[in-house]
């Protein structure tokens, strides 16, 4: 669970959790947080030297032209680059995860874009491929330019994706509106490659095999997801879990209404006592 309040601990558990889940290795991956004109960064070596068991107060803040408020210099990652240049591009982006992850970087390696395949991408990240940027000399600003431009295409195409691209022979870079979005976003990316590189390892002689997708899934389908829907028909009468007669009155009800104390309603209820009284 990431702490949004702490963002010094929050990096730390989130390093620790890409680390231990093979997203990043020991040779590289960083992650950063800002907050209004502050960046928070974890430091170079995180995985080399610490196996990502970094300590809070190992975590490097700067300002937005990367110099140092708290921290040493010396520690800012090399690919500090790609962060502040997406930063600067994107003010909306509160939080950036550059991983290793496995499955992606084949991918990667083959400069093979990444359908989305699995309800988790499609729902979280959108229906848009995951692309490459060209191959670029890592913690370059070359390297950080791509990023962005491929940030920007992707929003062109669809304003409301997620933020995440592929670089042949290295790694990924996520951006998103906090950290617990940015490590998802790699989390069902990663998880989506593994599905696409099954799928073929299973299937993929298989003439019976259908791997097309029958239902593109739309924006407004995916923004429906999260709307309340009714699974009663309104005026549906039920009992409610103490006994009660009850109606469903519709989308939004907090609670079950029991009809009006009607003469009709009486009359039962007198005839059910009575018989019960007539029965002891
Ligand atoms: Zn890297």
């Amino acid at each position: 669970m990431v702490n949004t309040k702490n963002i010094r601990k929050s990096i730390c558990e989130i390093g620790k959790l890409l680390y231990d889940r093979g997203y990043i290795d020991a040779s590289g991956g960083n992650i950063s947080v800002r907050d209004g004109d502050k960046v928070y960064l974890s430091p170079r070596q995180s995985g080399e030297h610490h196996q990502w068991n970094i300590e809070e107060d190992s975590i490097i803040v700067t300002d937005m032209c990367k110099v140092p408020i708290i921290g040493d210099f010396n520690k800012i990652t090399r690919e500090s680059v790609s962060h502040y240049y997406i930063y600067n591009a994107f003010p909306e982006v509160k939080a950036i995860v550059h991983a290793h992850p496995p499955y992606m970087m084949a991918f990667g390696s083959a400069h093979m874009d990444i359908p989305a395949v699995s309800e988790g991408t499609r729902c979280v990240i959108g229906t848009l491929p995951i692309t490459n940027i060209e191959e670029s000399v890592p913690g370059s600003a070359q390297q950080a330019e791509r990023v962005v431009e491929n940030f920007k295409q992707r929003r062109k195409i669809d304003p409301e994706c997620g933020l995440i691209c592929n670089i042949p022979f290295h790694g990924v870079f996520s951006a998103a509106s906090d950290l617990n979005y940015a490590f998802l976003y790699v989390e069902v990316s990663e998880i989506n490659c593994k599905i696409l590189i099954n799928r073929q390892i299973m299937f993929g002689n298989d003439p019976r095999a259908d791997l097309s997708i029958h239902h593109q899934i739309t924006r407004e389908e995916i923004n429906s997801i999260s709307q309340d829907k009714d699974v009663c028909e309104v005026g549906y009468r039920y009992k409610d879990p103490y006994g009660n007669e009850a109606i469903y009155l519709g989308e939004g009800q907090k609670k079950p209404v029991v009809p009006n104390v009607t003469p009709d309603l009486v009359s039962k209820i007198t005839e059910e006592v009575l018989k019960k009284l007539k029965n002891s």
